[in-house]
């Protein structure tokens, strides 16, 4: 029965009906595999014309008992490989409803063979060629403005000119192929020098031999003696816990950082400290 090459795809109503213009895959289970089940996706032509791209698949529930096929001529055949349950599902997945107990299929190879990759590179040499001949023509109309008399150097300006374009697509193309991201690329210009470094403060300090200001008491209640005096009385500061416990904190704060494999740094008393020291012994 040939097949009416209108009928619809409309699972819903019973017609599961698809041209597949490329090559169409049932799949059958790879006889090797015993603890897993594999499937060999295999592709179906005309047995009388071998066409395998084209092929008009039809099944009408409640209708047909198998699938039937048609060629782009005209040849028609039961498809008795293509299981019925399985072209179903496969409708219902073009139709757009992708159920999980199906996926498998899909996963497997069933149906019409993806559509080969783009192939970048050579899609891209097409644009360079176009791009290339616009250039040219343009950068030749642009010196022919400028200069007519030096004709040589004008060719290879010519080129130049023309192939800038086309380098920066090619640049973009390999890009994009390589699915990155555009590298910044280092400009042919120098970079800026940079502005002298300014020395620290206490290098200053150093040369022009001035002493480091004192810094003050932590505490501005009791001047880190721990204690508020005043005439007739004498209380433990309110505002901090006194000299003994500030050093406590600060050994246990240095303990920790040992502890933690960090490196003890001089702190900046102590480096207060070797400078007196340095400048009393000259
Ligand atoms: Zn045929
Ligand atoms: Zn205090």
């Amino acid at each position: 029965m040939p097949i009416s090459p209108w009928r619809a795809l409309s699972p819903d109503d019973g017609d599961h009906y698809l041209l597949v213009e490329r090559r169409f895959r049932y799949v059958i289970e790879d006889p090797e595999h015993t603890w897993r089940r594999a499937w060999i996706p295999t592709v179906i032509a005309c047995p009388v014309c071998e066409a395998d791209t084209g092929l008009r698949l039809a099944y009408k529930s409640g209708v047909d008992a198998v699938v039937e096929a048609a060629c782009p001529v005209g040849h028609t055949w039961v498809e008795g490989r293509v299981d019925v349950l399985q072209w179903m599902a496969y409708c219902r997945f073009r139709a757009g409803r992708h159920e999980a107990d199906w996926l498998w299929l899909i996963e497997a190879g069933f149906g019409e063979e993806p559509p080969p990759p783009i192939d970048l590179v050579e899609e891209v040499g097409k644009a360079a060629v176009d791009v290339a001949k616009y250039g040219r023509r343009k950068a030749r109309a642009k010196i022919r403005r400028k200069v007519r008399s030096t004709k040589k150097r004008v060719g290879k300006r010519v080129r130049n000119e023309a192939m800038r374009p086309v380098a920066a697509l090619l640049r973009t193309a390999w890009i994009m192929q390589a699915g990155g991201v555009e590298p910044i690329t280092a400009s042919r210009r120098p970079a800026k020098p940079k502005a002298p470094k300014t020395p620290p403060v206490s290098a200053y300090r150093k040369a022009y031999g001035v002493q480091a200001p004192k810094k003050g008491p932590k505490c501005l209640v009791c001047q880190d003696t721990g204690r508020m005096t005043a005439p007739g009385i004498s209380v433990p500061c309110v505002e901090c816990d006194g000299p003994a416990a500030a050093a406590l904190a600060a050994a246990e704060r240095r303990a920790e950082r040992a502890r933690q494999g960090k490196h003890e740094r001089p702190t900046e008393r102590a480096r207060q400290g070797d400078d007196e020291r340095r400048t009393t012994s000259k």
